[in-house]
């Protein structure tokens, strides 16, 4: 009898230091688990993930939008091209706030699809980068190309001062850089207001007749230093005076 009351004491403790075993080897393979799946991969930039509001909402704009634009639905896009801007605000801020809703308060806008406004990427004065939505959501940042544009926005130009800072110019360059690498599929950098000239490559699509709106933004000045900056990048630049 004792003889096999002690076989069962050794039995139930064999059971407990299992259990404990399989809890510690549960334990480990999440915290592993969690360390791989994060998407961050080595030589990435210092981003900052700030996103705005995604919910069900905006992928449902998001594709009222492109079927009025696009004449068909897109949520995804496929990068093939990088425009840069400026938020003609001094407030980074007061842009984040203005692009978080889902929906436009813009009457005119709203005329042309609910989908608020909204870029990639948002820079502020000292070059802190951002990221609002993932690179393949389509946002509403550049008529005529959100069908395949990555947006940056950058704080400042204010009544159209082409006052971006050397900081953000860094910013840019290193943003442009991690895209390029990461989607071989871009194969155009240009500002907002070069919108015209990519009429003339064949990426502007628009279903809406007359449906444009002349920009200024980010300026001569600072396309011609982000070219300078990317000079040795396998893209297409657009004439920085066009
Ligand atoms: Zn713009």
């Amino acid at each position: 009898m004792f003889h096999r009351r002690t076989i069962r004491s050794i039995y139930l403790i064999w059971v407990i230091y299992l259990k404990m075993f399989v809890k510690i080897i549960i334990v480990i393979s999440l915290i592993l688990g969690a360390t791989c799946n994060d998407t961050k991969a080595e030589g990435d930039p210092e981003v900052v993930d700030r996103p705005i509001l995604i919910t069900p909402h905006r992928i449902d704009l998001i594709r009222e939008y492109s079927s009025i634009h696009y004449g068909g639905v897109i949520e995804n896009i496929i990068p093939g091209a990088i425009v840069v801007h400026w938020t003609a605000s001094n407030s980074c801020e007061s842009t984040y706030d203005y692009f978080y809703p889902e929906e436009t308060r813009d009457e005119e806008m709203r005329s042309c699809g609910k989908l608020n406004v909204a870029s990639h990427y948002l820079v502020d004065r000292d070059g802190t980068i951002y990221q609002l939505t993932p690179d393949n959501l389509l946002n509403r940042h550049a008529i005529g190309l959100n069908w395949c544009a990555i947006g940056i926005e950058n704080v400042g130009g204010v009544n159209d001062k082409e006052d971006l800072t050397d900081e953000q110019l860094a910013a840019n360059e290193i943003i442009i850089r991690h895209l390029i690498k990461k989607y071989p599929t871009i194969k155009y950098v240009f500002g907002h207001y070069q919108q015209e000239y990519a009429k003339t490559v064949g990426i502007w699509r628009e279903n809406i007749p007359d449906y444009f709106a002349e920009k200024p933004d980010p300026g001569p000045v600072f396309m011609s230093k982000v070219y300078f900056a990317i000079r040795d990048l396998p893209i297409v630049g657009f004439p920085v005076s066009y």
